[in-house]
C-alpha cells in the first residue's frame, strides 16, 4: 500500500509537470493509465496512424499485461482533431480510462514552379500492365523521364513500380480499383480509402509516397464526389493539399483519334500551336500507345522539346478551369 502510495504521488507529480498525458483517473487503489506521448498526438495527414502507447499502473507497478480497448476513429485522410478514448475492464466494468487528442496535421507541399516553355510532361494511366517494361525501354533509350498513374490492384505488375522509380520516373496514384466510378466516386469515404490503399502499395513496392494524382476519368468525372461534398472541388482539392498530394488532368491527349500508332503520332506531332506546358495523357495499357512512343519522343526532341517527370511542384491542370 504505501509503495503504491509513493507510485500514485509520482505519478500525480507527472501529470502536473506534464510528462504524462492527463486523464488518467487517481482513485485510490485504482489502477491508473498514463498515455505515451505530448497532447494533442499530432500525427501527418494520410500516414497509417500508430499508437503511440500508454502504461497501465497500479500498487504493483506497470502491468505490462494490461489490455485496453480503445474507442474512437481516427481518420487519417482528413485533417483535424480526434479523441480516442482508452479503457480497462475487470471484464465487465471500466475501471479506468483515459482520453487523448490526436490532431492529423496536414502535410506541407513545395511552391509551384512554372516549367520553362516548351516542356512535355509525359504521362501513362491505368498501368502497371504488360507492356510497363516496354515503355520504360524506350524512355531509357532516350533519356526521357515520365510520370506514371498507377492503378494499386494490378496485382500482377507491381514489380516493376521499384524499377519505374529507380530510373527517376514519378509515380503518381491513378486509383486501387479502377472498375466503377459509380462506387469511387460515392462519396469522400469511398474516393479516399480507395487512395489510400493506393498509397499504401506505393510505400510497399517503392518505400516513398505518390504526391501526384489523377482522377480516374479526369477531375470532370470527379464531380460526382466534389458534389457531395459542401465546398465542392475547392473542398476536395484543399482535402488532397492536406494529404501533400496535386491533382493534374492532361491538355494534350494524342488516343482520342482513330486509337491507332500513326493517328496518336500526328495527334500529337500537329498541335495547334507549339507546346508550352504540355501534360500528355497517354495508356501504358493501349497497344497503339505504346507503339507510336518512340515517334513521338524522337520528333519532340527534333522540334527542341524538353521531357520532364511530373511532380508535384508543376501548376496544377485542371479540365475544369
Ligand atoms: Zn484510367
Amino acid at each position: 500500500m504505501k509503495l503504491f502510495k509513493r507510485l500514485s504521488l509520482l505519478l500525480a507529480a507527472a501529470l502536473l509537470l506534464g510528462v504524462l498525458a492527463p486523464g488518467a483517473a487517481a482513485e485510490e487503489g485504482a489502477p491508473v493509465i498514463a498515455l505515451l506521448g505530448p497532447d494533442p498526438f499530432c500525427w501527418p495527414c494520410g500516414v497509417p496512424f500508430e499508437e503511440p502507447g500508454f502504461q497501465v499502473w497500479d500498487e504493483a507497478g506497470i502491468r505490462k499485461d494490461a489490455e485496453l480497448r480503445v474507442v474512437g476513429d481516427i481518420t487519417v485522410w482528413r485533417a483535424g482533431d480526434y479523441t480516442l478514448r482508452y479503457e480497462l475492464t475487470d471484464g465487465e466494468a471500466v475501471i479506468a480510462s483515459a482520453e487523448r487528442t490526436v490532431r492529423i496535421v496536414p502535410q506541407s507541399l513545395p511552391e509551384i514552379v512554372q516549367p520553362p516553355k516548351g516542356t512535355i510532361c509525359l504521362s501513362f494511366d491505368d498501368g502497371p500492365c504488360e507492356d510497363t517494361a516496354e515503355v520504360l525501354d524506350i524512355l531509357a533509350k532516350y533519356d526521357v523521364k515520365a510520370c506514371f498513374f498507377i492503378v494499386g490492384n494490378q496485382t500482377k505488375y507491381l514489380d516493376i513500380l521499384p524499377r519505374i522509380a529507380a530510373e527517376g520516373h514519378t509515380i503518381g496514384i491513378h486509383c486501387y480499383d479502377h472498375r466503377s466510378y459509380g462506387m469511387l466516386y460515392r462519396d469522400a469515404e469511398h474516393y479516399f480509402s480507395d487512395l489510400m490503399h493506393a498509397q499504401e502499395i506505393v510505400r510497399e513496392y517503392t518505400g516513398q509516397s505518390a504526391h501526384v494524382v489523377r482522377f480516374p476519368g479526369g477531375s470532370l468525372t470527379a464531380g460526382f464526389l466534389a458534389g457531395t461534398l459542401p465546398g465542392g472541388y475547392e473542398e476536395l482539392y484543399a482535402m488532397l493539399a492536406d494529404l501533400g498530394m496535386r491533382e493534374y488532368d492532361w491538355n494534350v491527349q494524342p488516343e482520342s483519334g482513330e486509337k491507332t500508332v500513326e493517328g496518336t503520332i500526328i495527334a500529337f506531332t500537329h498541335p495547334r500551336a507549339p507546346y508550352e506546358y504540355a501534360v500528355v495523357l497517354q495508356h501504358d495499357v493501349r497497344r497503339f500507345s505504346v507503339k507510336a512512343l518512340e515517334r513521338m519522343i524522337q520528333w519532340a526532341l527534333e522540334e527542341g522539346y524538353t521531357f520532364a517527370a511530373l511532380d508535384e511542384s508543376f501548376p496544377e491542370i485542371h479540365l475544369l478551369e
